[in-house]
């Protein structure tokens, strides 16, 4: 990468290996069900979660969306978290697009939802009321510094989605970091959901792409949905190339990323200027603030940072800023990093 980016994991471009596999890539019509690569990465994705069936998908987002239409009809309601990402950052599409009610509830340091508060939220059948018919749950937790919510939580709420007929999904975007963190396998949280979207393109680094398993009712349920919002694609394997490596590889070294987080949250505390609680940090992404006697504005953070040494951050309004560790990082950027922040405060 040329600039050292911190703003997110997002920001990751394929690694030469995907490069070359998506060169390389057999390629078919996948709206026609004859992509062999997709098929292969939809059967990897769905084996890695412990589910019969997948479907690739263009997005994060659309792979939430997707679920949620599946789950769900105009008129039911979807119970999430206030700051979940379903609820926060995908243009209410679940409202939008599928007449689904959202009903957000606060949620605790690490994301959970207070489990009396979703029993107290589910509603009984009244012709004023919209039909409670969901859960959305998120992993790792994106708002609240990456955390990784451990399967205790997620088995809880399988029972009550149980005894009140709702459908669970989790939005796994970041699943492999949390697994990761936890050193547990993915099956281990995702046994205990109906359906999971996980993202290929973030800190796995494939260029584009997410996966949606569930099992075989689902997936071809959910594969109409993607047709009707014309996330069809066809010659997609070029892209499931690289999704393959993403799977196979990258979510085998996020332990890497994770070390360096810790770096940085460890360089960043020494420093008098900023704030910062390092024992948050589990995962990938690092949230600190400008203390309130700090010499420069936030925006004057983040342009001299750019300017001297071509590092990105990403801004989160008031005096917060958060840094991602990936793939693109390496010790030297971290401590370029610290040292640019220690100079210019
Ligand atoms: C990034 C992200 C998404 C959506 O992914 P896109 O591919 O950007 O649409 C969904 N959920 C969480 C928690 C995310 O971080």
């Amino acid at each position: 990468m040329q600039t050292i980016d911190f703003r997110s994991d997002t920001v990751t471009w394929p690694t030469p290996a995907m490069r070359e596999a998506m060169a390389a890539a057999q390629v078919g019509d996948d709206v026609y069900g004859e992509d062999p690569t997709v098929i292969e990465l939809e059967a990897l994705a769905a084996e890695m979660l412990g589910k019969p069936a997948g479907l690739f998908v263009s997005s994060g987002t659309q792979g939430n969306l997707i679920a949620a239409l599946t789950h769900a009809q105009r008129g039911d309601e979807a119970i999430l978290g206030e700051d979940a990402h379903t609820f926060c950052w995908e243009a209410g599409g679940i409202a939008v697009l599928g007449g689904i009610t959202p009903r957000p509830l606060p949620t605790d340091h690490i994301g959970r939802l207070d489990l009396d508060q979703v029993r107290q939220a589910i509603r009984g059948d009244n012709p004023h009321w919209p039909r409670s018919r969901l859960i959305l749950t998120e992993n790792s937790s994106g708002g609240n510094h990456g955390a990784a919510i451990p399967p205790d939580y997620f088995a809880e709420l399988r029972a009550i989605a149980e005894a009140h007929d709702l459908r669970l999904h989790l939005d796994g975007a970041r699943l492999f970091n949390a697994t990761t963190a936890l050193q547990l396998d993915p099956t281990e949280i995702t046994r205990h959901v109906d359906s999971v979207s996980i993202c290929l393109s973030k800190g796995l680094c494939a260029p584009v792409g997410s996966v949606l398993v569930g099992d075989r009712d689902f997936i071809a349920q959910a594969r109409r949905q993607r047709k009707l919002l014309g996330g069809g694609m066809r010659q997609a394997g070029i892209l499931a190339a690289a999704g393959l490596i993403a799977l196979r590889d990258m979510t085998q070294r996020l332990t890497e990323d994770h070390d360096r987080a810790q770096r940085l949250a460890t360089g960043l505390a020494n420093l008098d200027a900023i704030a910062i609680d390092p024992t948050v940090v589990q995962t990938n992404m690092v949230f600190f603030a400008l203390a309130p006697d700090a010499s420069l504005s936030p925006p004057e953070v983040i342009e001299k940072l750019k300017a001297h040494s071509g590092i990105q951050l990403g801004f989160y309004g008031d005096r917060t800023f958060r840094a991602v560790t990936h793939y693109w990082i390496r010790d030297e950027h971290v401590d370029a990093l610290v040292a640019a922040l220690g100079e210019i405060l």
